[in-house]
């Protein structure tokens, strides 16, 4: 039960959230001068941009109520999404396996003989028999050789910077829509059909950027009883004295709640045990930077955000902020962000080339007329599912549990998850205290 003050560290959507709910003597320490975590956004020389494209998929009705009765109300747009796949020079709509159509005629054939193999034919068999061990062998078991080897195996390995056999069947599978061979099919012939998956559309602020979500929130948090401090980066936790430090404080907290990503937490715990501290050295994620790009409409596919499976363009995914809201950039102008996925330290000038010249191949600029092109580096930004994840992940979560520490949001909970799951975890640590 929670007697006294809360230390909830990070000011994200998943500590926002949790002090919102708390409503009551907390305080929140955020290391950056600005509250928002990776919901931030960025103006520069007209264009705005999301530290990379946020869009909204909202789905608990508290928090649907919330997002657009409250926080962003009167400020929302309600956007169908339009996202494409550029591969063996041809535009395709996402997702890959629901549209095979406009595809090289021995790429389809390919993708449709492979998916019958695995879900029906006899060479899919032993492993429909056996459990999965890996992603590869999701991907194989659930869409075949061919959908794997033109788009899931490329695309994954990109994105996560490692072969999909060292991913475990858990990295990401519910995210992936699974066709029925009438899909498949009706999609290789270009038949019409709903939108598939989990994003078919979604919200996005009118104006401000996703960061007027964090605007709106916030506000209703300054306004409780209760504490946030920017510029306050949590240095050390002394779980047996209930003390938090910061370079300018030591506080002492009856509970504690991290937003953090995990690993980073558990090298600030003070005494920690050896196979606590072995375990968050287990925790691995990738880093991500984002090429941000502005620059004078010269024509080319008009999309929300689109795949790159291909190994020749060293970016995973390209998105359009100003396709989703034109106020996001100056009249006759686009924007792009451009991401690259990578294990270690990146150079941003080499990837700024990069983006600059991947997105000339395929016409979407004129190099000539770009306005801008700057990079950002997001160190922990997707969370790698491998074999020592989950035995690593729950050494150090029982560890913190054992002390009554509450984790949420995205890195806290060191899970793939939206931004939605980082607002429902924030209210759920702060249920949990209460
Ligand atoms: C490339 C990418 C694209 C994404 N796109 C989408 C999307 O389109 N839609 C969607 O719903 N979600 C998206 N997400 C996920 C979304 O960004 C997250 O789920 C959400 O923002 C996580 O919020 P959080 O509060 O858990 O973490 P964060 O936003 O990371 O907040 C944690 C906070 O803790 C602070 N902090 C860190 N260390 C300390 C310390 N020592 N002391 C004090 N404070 C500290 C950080 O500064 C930060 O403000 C995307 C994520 C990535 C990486």
């Amino acid at each position: 039960m929670r007697r006294g003050p809360t230390i909830v560290v990070g000011g994200g959507l998943a500590g926002l959230s949790c002090a919102r709910e708390l409503a009551a003597d907390f305080t929140v320490l955020e290391a950056e001068d600005r509250l928002g975590g990776l919901c931030r956004t960025d103006l520069v020389d007209g264009f705005s941009f999301d530290w990379t494209g946020h869009w909204l998929h909202a789905r608990d009705p508290e928090m649907k109520a919330l997002i657009a009765g409250r926080w962003l109300a009167g400020n929302l747009l309600e956007v169908q999404r339009r996202a494409v796949i550029y591969s063996e020079g041809v535009w395709t709509r996402f997702p890959y396996q629901f549209n095979l159509h406009g595809l090289p005629a021995q790429t389809v054939a390919e993708c449709l003989t492979g998916f019958v193999d695995a879900t029906l034919g006899p060479k899919g068999a032993a492993l429909r028999e056996r459990p999965l061990e890996n992603a590869a062998d999701f991907i194989l078991r659930h869409l075949g050789e061919g959908l794997g080897r033109r788009f899931m195996f490329p695309y994954n390995e990109k994105l996560f910077t490692v072969p999909c056999t060292e991913l475990s069947p858990e990295w990401g599978g519910r995210f992936i829509p699974r066709p029925s061979l009438d899909d498949l099919v009706g999609g290789a012939l270009g038949l019409p059909r709903d939108d598939a998956g989990y994003n078919a559309s979604f919200w996005y602020p009118r104006e401000g950027g996703i960061e007027s979500l964090v605007r709106g929130l916030s506000a209703e948090v300054r306004a409780l009883p209760g504490e946030v401090r920017t510029s306050a980066r949590v240095l050390g936790i002394d779980l047996a004295r209930r003390r938090v430090r910061t370079a300018a404080a030591e506080l002492p907290y009856q509970s504690l709640v991290l937003t953090v990503p995990l690993d980073a937490a558990a090298r600030m715990l003070i005494d920690a045990p050896a196979a606590v501290r072995e375990a968050a050295a287990k925790l691995r994620a990738v880093s991500v930077t984002v090429v941000e790009v502005g620059a004078e409409d010269s024509g080319g596919e008009r999309f929300h955000w689109a795949y790159y499976p291909e190994p020749r363009f060293p970016f995973y995914r390209v998105g359009s902020p100003s396709e989703v809201n034109p106020a996001l950039a100056p009249p006759g102008c686009r924007s792009f962000a451009v991401e690259f996925a990578h294990p270690g330290p990146a150079a941003h000038a080499v990837l700024i080339q990069q983006a600059l010249a991947g997105l000339a191949s395929c016409g979407l600029i004129d190099g000539a007329r770009v306005r801008l092109a700057r990079a950002r580096t997001i160190k922990v930004a997707y969370v790698l599912f491998d074999h020592q994840h989950a035995a690593a992940r729950a050494t150090v979560l029982a560890h913190l549990s054992a002390h009554g520490i509450e984790v949420a949001g995205r890195y806290g909970r060191w899970e793939y998850s939206s931004m939605e799951d980082a607002l429902l975890s924030g209210r759920e640590a702060a249920r949990k205290l209460s």
